[in-house]
C-alpha cells in the first residue's frame, strides 16, 4: 500500500458526527471533484474505498448518490450525484447554482473548526496525494479549477498552512514540502498515525546523521594517529635494529617502550598510559626526537662507503 493510500486509509476511519460538518465534507468532495454544477457532481477516484465514503457522507447530509466501477482494470471509480431532484437539493445546500463560470469557495459551507478539518480531509481524499516520507516530503492537491484553487491557498493560510502553488500540465497544484506542515495538516485530517510516523522517521534519521558524523570522525582520527604512529614505531625498530636505543636517554628509550608496548593509541592516551608523569606535548617532543634521531642515523649510514657496512 502506497502511503497515500495509508492516510487516506485513516482520514476514512474517522467518523464525522456533526451536521455541519458532513454538510463540509460533502462540500469538499464536489469543489474537488470531476464536475460540480447544473448536471449534478460526478468525483473520479481510484481508490473504491473514497467512493463509498463520499456515498456514505451525502447520505448522511440527506442527498442519494450512486457509485460505480467505470473501469476495473484501471481501478477507476465514480461517485455520482445526477439525478435532478437530488442535484437541485444538493445546489441548495450548498448556496450554489451550478451555472458559475468558475467556482469559488462558499465559506458558509464551512462554519466550525472540524468543518474546515472535514472539508480538507475530503479535498485531500479527492484529489491528494502524498510521497513517502522515506523517499522525501511533499504533499499536494491537484485540480483544474484555478479560482477555487486560489481560494483553498487562501483558506489554508488563513489556518496558518503556508502551500505553495504551481501548474503540472496546465493543472493547479497546491504543495507543501516542509515536514512540519505536513504533520501538521495530516493532523488536521485526522491521519495522527501517519503524521506521527513521519515524526519518528526524522528522529531516525536525525539520529542516524549524527552518528554517521561521529563515526566518520572517528574514524579520520584513527587513520591520522595510525599512520602517525606507524612512522614513529618504525624509527623505534630503525634504533633498535642498530642498536642505538640502549645508548639514549632513559625518558626517550622509556618513550620508545611506551609506544611500542602500545602501538594504536592516540598522544594523549599514551600519555595518560605513562608511569612516569609526562604531558602530551612532553611525549610528543621525544616521541619526534626518536623520529630525528633514526632520520640522523640513516642518513650516516647511507653516507659511510659502502665497504664499511
Ligand atoms: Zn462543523
Amino acid at each position: 500500500m502506497s502511503f497515500s493510500q495509508t492516510v487516506k486509509k485513516e482520514i476514512l476511519a474517522q467518523a464525522i458526527a456533526a451536521p455541519c460538518c458532513v454538510a463540509a465534507a460533502c462540500y469538499g468532495i464536489a469543489c474537488f471533484g470531476k464536475y460540480f454544477d447544473t448536471r449534478g457532481l460526478i468525483l473520479h477516484t481510484e481508490n473504491a474505498q473514497v467512493a463509498l465514503w463520499a456515498k456514505a457522507m451525502y447520505k448522511q447530509a440527506g442527498i442519494d448518490g450512486k457509485v460505480y466501477v467505470k473501469s476495473k482494470s484501471a481501478h477507476i471509480y465514480e461517485f455520482a450525484v445526477k439525478d435532478p431532484f437530488e442535484v437541485e437539493k444538493m445546489l441548495a445546500m450548498f448556496d450554489h447554482t451550478g451555472e458559475e463560470t468558475a467556482l469559488r469557495i462558499g465559506h458558509g459551507n464551512l462554519s466550525c473548526g472540524g468543518c474546515f478539518s472535514a472539508f480538507v480531509a475530503a479535498a485531500f481524499l479527492s484529489c491528494g496525494t502524498i510521497v513517502n516520507p522515506q523517499k522525501g516530503y511533499m504533499l499536494e492537491f491537484v485540480s483544474a479549477r484555478y479560482s477555487l484553487m486560489r481560494d483553498f491557498e487562501a483558506l489554508l493560510q488563513s489556518h496558518g498552512f503556508a502551500p505553495k502553488y504551481t501548474t503540472r500540465n496546465g493543472a493547479n497544484v497546491l504543495y507543501f514540502k516542509a515536514s512540519e506542515q505536513i504533520e501538521d495538516l495530516l493532523t488536521l485530517m485526522g491521519a495522527g498515525a501517519s503524521a506521527l510516523e513521519i515524526m519518528q522517521l526524522k528522529v531516525y534519521r536525525d539520529l542516524r546523521n549524527r552518528a554517521n558524523r561521529i563515526t566518520n570522525c572517528e574514524t579520520a582520527n584513527i587513520d591520522k594517529t595510525v599512520a602517525a604512529n606507524r612512522e614513529v614505531l618504525e624509527a623505534i625498530q630503525y634504533l633498535a635494529g642498530q642498536g642505538a636505543l640502549e645508548t639514549l636517554p632513559e625518558p626517550l628509550q622509556e618513550a620508545a617502550r611506551l609506544r611500542r608496548a602500545h602501538p594504536d593509541l592516540s598522544l594523549a592516551e599514551l600519555a595518560a598510559a605513562s608511569l612516569q608523569p609526562v604531558s602530551k606535548s612532553g611525549l610528543n617532543h621525544r616521541l619526534r626526537k626518536l623520529k630525528d634521531m633514526a632520520e640522523t642515523l640513516k642518513e650516516r649510514q647511507s653516507a659511510k662507503p659502502a665497504s664499511a657496512r
